[in-house]
């Protein structure tokens, strides 16, 4: 048996070496290292792939979140709500920006921000909400538009995780993630679905006058060369990166349907046992493109689990052991851990098993035995 990784960029580039290699020297005899026809391909792919209208390249996830941001305008103290089990940079940029970030408890089995306990949070100095398609499933984005819509609040999506999947309305219509609010963020790191060999990012929406400040804004707040009409930042995705991305771009739905295949698996594997919460997905599993596999352990030593797969040469992963409202750096005083009932238990319980494109059927029996040999 191949060696388990967490993730497997090294046998999923062998697939598209060649491809990867082509598009690559082409950038470097071009020579058009920043911006260039690379790029301007890649956004346009994208854009057809998501069916959004203004795909804005940038240099990574966090520059993604952060400038949607700057694009909204808000005011210092301004409330942004967000998700308190989720990677640091969602909250990062919020405070980045002198804004203030509110964070909310998630729902036990999406393990999404929770719209009953934004709307709780909703204050009149409440301007956004940053819901995260955490591990690649969809957030509740009907109920979290409608809330905005009510409170006249913008939806920045954080689709980092999440690019590929679709998303279903009540009424039968599906859109992909990334499309759904005013305007979203992804990441292209490399381990993410869509990965780059280095670092990418990218801004999505559908508004035009939006779309037109932050490709200012990602430029030095430039709309005309050397006028600077706002503060911006210098932010852009290198066009080898782009030029792998555009490569990769072609295999996304691959990608995620052999990850959906081997969630299928692993849950066929591992349902049903006392001590174990598989992953809750829809009947078609169209809204979870599985960046993560990710159990709960019920009334057993999760950190001990680790331990005993790491001696078994399983790797595996534990996001997030710290709850955001628990990290020094946004820690406020006086909060009341009361508040966050689910997501101080799931930092306890959670567990990601090794996933990606190139996981194997017999490397996932070998990880479901261990974890039920631990668990017997
Ligand atoms: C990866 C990630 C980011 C940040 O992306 P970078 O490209 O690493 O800056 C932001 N939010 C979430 C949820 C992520 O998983």
């Amino acid at each position: 048996m191949e060696t388990i990784r967490m993730v497997d960029l090294k046998s999923q580039y062998s697939l598209i070496a060649e491809e990867v290699q082509s598009a690559l020297s082409e950038v470097i005899e071009s020579t058009a290292f920043i911006n260039g026809p690379a790029v301007q391909e890649f956004q346009a792919n994208l854009e057809q792939y998501l069916d959004v209208k203004h795909v804005i390249p940038c240099a990574n996830g966090t520059d993604a979140l952060q400038i949607a941001l700057m694009g909204l305008k808000l005011a210092p103290g301004d409330e942004v709500i967000t998700a308190d089990f989720t990677f640091a940079a969602t909250v990062e940029v919020i405070s980045l920006l002198q804004l203030t970030p509110v964070l909310v408890d998630v729902d036990p089995q999406t393990f999404n921000i929770d719209p009953k306990a934004i709307e709780a949070a909703i204050t009149p100095k409440t301007k956004a909400i940053i819901p995260v398609h955490l591990f690649g499933q969809a957030a509740n984005m009907e109920a979290i538009n409608a809330l905005a819509e009510k409170h006249q609040l913008y939806v920045v999506e954080d689709n980092a995780q999440g690019i590929g999947a679709s998303y279903t309305y009540a009424n039968g219509t599906k859109a992909k993630t990334g499309t759904l609010g005013h305007i979203a963020a992804t990441s292209f790191f490399p381990s993410k679905n869509l990965g780059a060999y280095g670092d990418g990012g990218a801004i999505f929406t559908n508004d035009d006058e939006l779309a037109h400040f932050i490709r200012g804004i990602v430029n030095h707040g430039m709309y005309k060369r050397y006028y600077h009409d706002v503060v911006g930042v210098n932010s852009r995705l290198d066009a080898m990166q782009a030029a792998v991305l555009n490569v990769k771009l072609k295999y996304l739905d691959y990608y995620n349907e052999r990850r959906k295949e081997a969630a299928i698996r692993y849950t066929q594997l591992l349902e049903n046992h006392p001590n174990i919460v598989t992953p809750y997905r829809a009947a078609d599993c169209s809204s979870h493109v599985f960046h993560q596999y990710t159990l709960r352990i019920i009334d057993r030593d999760r950190d001990a689990l680790v331990r005993y797969l790491n001696d078994n040469d399983i790797p595996c992963g534990v996001y997030y052991p710290v709850p955001l409202h628990r990290q020094k750096a946004y820690a406020q005083p006086g909060t009341n851990e009361a508040q966050f009932p689910v997501t101080n238990q799931l930092v306890k319980e959670v567990i990601s098993l090794p996933m990606h494109s190139e996981l194997s059927v017999e490397q996932i029996e070998y990880i479901a035995e261990k974890v039920l040999d631990f668990l017997a």
